[in-house]
């Protein structure tokens, strides 16, 4: 890890931690902050992670979990001064199937996990007076989709929390803004049945899915310096899937 700004970057390197970096979405963020010179971390679960990310095990659904991964990171990297918010599961079924558990379960993940990141990070920021947190939505949590009422509902309440942590800590030099997918070659959407894929490439305006790389990109601009003004945003990163939502 260098100690001085990486060329290309025009600041030190700042402390990021990406949750679920161990593959999809999240490694990909992950390895882009590497390769922008940053001091990468990860709170994840299993599986192996990319060259020069620091790893720190808690599950998501665990509070004290999540606080003792984030107190390891913070004894050996610092402060943490940039959250992505990644993890994230699906538990798609139709709504008169869909169990309680079924929908806990999700919300448990996406939405409580993602406040139990957020809450555990704001304190350094507001001493900071220094944060960008991003939380990774998608384009189902605004646009909606059958048979996931669990997730979108999950998804879309992460645009309330970001605009409520703008309103309570947009003083304090911290950004909160959502990155809304569409459908990325995941390991997600790889489990879809064919059909169901062709499908959604026809009604993407780009007509394919996106790769990782592209929502890394967008993550890491709205993480810059130059996006310190953008804030309880919402940027989609979807071929235009969700136009208008
Ligand atoms: P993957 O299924 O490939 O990866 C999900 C990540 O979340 C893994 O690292 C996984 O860890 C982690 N995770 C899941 N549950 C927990 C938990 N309880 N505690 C800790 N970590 C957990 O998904 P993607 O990369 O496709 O998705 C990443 C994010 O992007 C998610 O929030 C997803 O909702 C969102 N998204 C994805 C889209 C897509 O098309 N793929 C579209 C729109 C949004 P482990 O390996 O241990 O399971």
């Amino acid at each position: 890890m260098t100690e001085t700004a990486a060329p290309g970057t025009t600041h030190e390197p700042r402390v990021v931690v990406v949750t679920g970096a161990n593959r999809g979405i999240g490694r990909s963020i992950a390895e882009r902050f590497v390769a922008a010179g940053e001091k990468v971390a990860t709170i994840y679960r299993s599986g192996d992670l990319p060259a020069g990310v620091l790893g720190a095990v808690a599950d998501m659904r665990d509070s004290a979990a999540v606080d003792a991964a984030f107190a390891e990171i913070e004894a050996e990297l610092g402060p943490v001064q940039v959250l992505v918010a990644n993890a994230g599961i699906t538990k798609d079924t139709l709504l008169m199937r869909m169990s309680d558990e079924d929908f806990a379960e999700v919300l448990d993940v996406n939405l409580t996990g993602t406040f139990r990141c957020v809450r555990r990070v704001t304190k350094g920021m507001v001493r900071a007076r220094y944060g960008r947190i991003v939380l990774i939505s998608s384009v189902v949590g605004l646009y909606g989709s059958p048979g996931q009422v669990n997730y979108a509902a999950s998804k879309s309440a992460l645009v309330g929390m970001a605009r409520s942590v703008t309103r309570e800590l947009g003083s304090r030099g911290i950004t909160c803004n959502v990155v809304a997918p569409g459908y990325i070659d995941t390991a997600m959407t790889a489990a879809l049945p064919e059909a169901t894929q062709d499908k959604y490439k026809a009604a993407i305006p780009a007509g394919r899915f996106a790769q990782p790389e592209e929502v890394a990109a967008a993550v890491e601009f709205v993480a810059s310096e130059s996006a310190s003004y953008i804030s309880g945003a919402v940027i989609p990163v979807d071929g235009g899937l969700g136009m208008g939502h």
